[in-house]
């Protein structure tokens, strides 16, 4: 089984508009809502893909029940624990029609009640078997520190279940310590992990092995419409994607991370693996929504893909 763990869930508003302009009523052409997540959109990925998959983590509230149904019109089986009194954070994404990329601006979130927390644990203890894929994505919400995140992680690690990390800053570093099988940061995140400027992919290559070093399976750095970077102890990728006309990047990577996983829960070797998760993270970028991809679309650019071995 592969679960997704999503701490602290948002209901996408996408709003778009043709400019955004300073003091000027910025009229919405169209508004739609989405799952936000982030390990959310591995499971909307998984579930098109026809792969089993149970999507957790906390939830409360109106846009929590909102979320909740779109994913289960998204044929995700749903397993959240519910806190009383609050409600699950709403994200503004606007987005420019007349230039590339989006804003995206968004809430903390409510704080997790010690009960919630242990509903949690019990929660992923019941859950995880052996050999199960675990995917814990996005930032957690405020109250869980970074030792509770690492309490998390560790189940999963008792289960002798495989761990995948998305997540950024102090949580990351954690998760590392903890040795998943797979980590997914970009650009950004990274250098803020390693808390330097890094100018040449030499350079990236060098620290990524560093991290494989530590116990880190499989690092894979994502680098926007450059592509990634996959390191493993035994070889280094340089894959590069193929040129699409981005309409919204917001999920890419959560999408190429669902991508990867549902290869990974078929045994694939490497090179296939991030064909396909890099194929279907450029049909997302093509797409409005923030887990959007067409498979027909995906399995035409695995074609486009170039892989180089470094
Ligand atoms: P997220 O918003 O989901 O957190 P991210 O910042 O973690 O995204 P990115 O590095 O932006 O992830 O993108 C992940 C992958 O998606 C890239 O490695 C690349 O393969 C693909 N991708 C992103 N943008 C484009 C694009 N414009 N064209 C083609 N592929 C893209
Ligand atoms: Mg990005
Ligand atoms: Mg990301």
């Amino acid at each position: 089984m592969i679960i997704t763990v999503t701490l602290n869930p948002a209901l996408d508003k996408i709003i778009f508009i043709n400019k955004l302009i300073k003091n000027h009523n910025n009229r919405s052409q169209k508004i739609v809502y989405d799952i936000g997540g982030k390990a959310t959109h591995v499971s909307v990925v998984l579930s098109a893909l026809g792969i089993e998959n149970i999507a957790t983590g906390i939830l409360a509230g109106q846009n929590g029940e909102h979320v909740q149904k779109l994913l289960e019109n998204k044929k995700v089986k749903c397993d959240y624990i519910w806190q009383k009194g609050n409600e699950t954070r709403e994200s503004l994404i606007i987005v420019p029609q007349e230039e590339e990329g989006s804003y995206m601006i968004t809430q903390r979130g409510f704080g997790i009640n010690k009960s919630t927390f242990d509903k949690i644990k019990q929660k992923l203890k019941a859950l995880i078997k052996p050999d199960d894929i675990v995917v814990f994505s996005g930032g957690p919400p405020p109250k869980i520190t970074v030792k509770m995140y690492r309490e998390l992680l560790e189940i999963v690690k008792d289960k002798k279940a495989k761990l995948i990390v998305d997540v950024s800053r102090d949580y990351l570093k954690e998760a590392i310590d903890v040795k998943p099988y797979l980590i997914k940061p970009n650009e950004t995140e990274f250098k803020e992990i390693i808390g330097k400027n890094i100018n040449s992919e030499e350079e990236y290559i060098n620290e990524l092995k560093k991290l494989n070093e530590k116990g880190v399976s499989t690092v894979a750095l994502s680098l926007g419409r450059k592509g990634s970077i996959i390191s493993t102890k035994e070889k280094v990728l340089r894959i590069y994607p193929p040129k699409v006309r981005e309409v919204n990047d917001t999920g890419c990577g959560d999408v190429f991370l669902g991508g990867a996983v549902a290869q990974i829960s078929k045994n694939k070797g490497i090179k296939e693996i991030f064909n396909f998760a890099t194929a279907i993270s450029a049909s997302k970028a093509t797409k409005e929504g923030s887990s959007e991809f067409c498979l027909k679309q995906t399995y035409k650019l695995m074609k486009e893909v170039k892989i180089d071995l470094v």
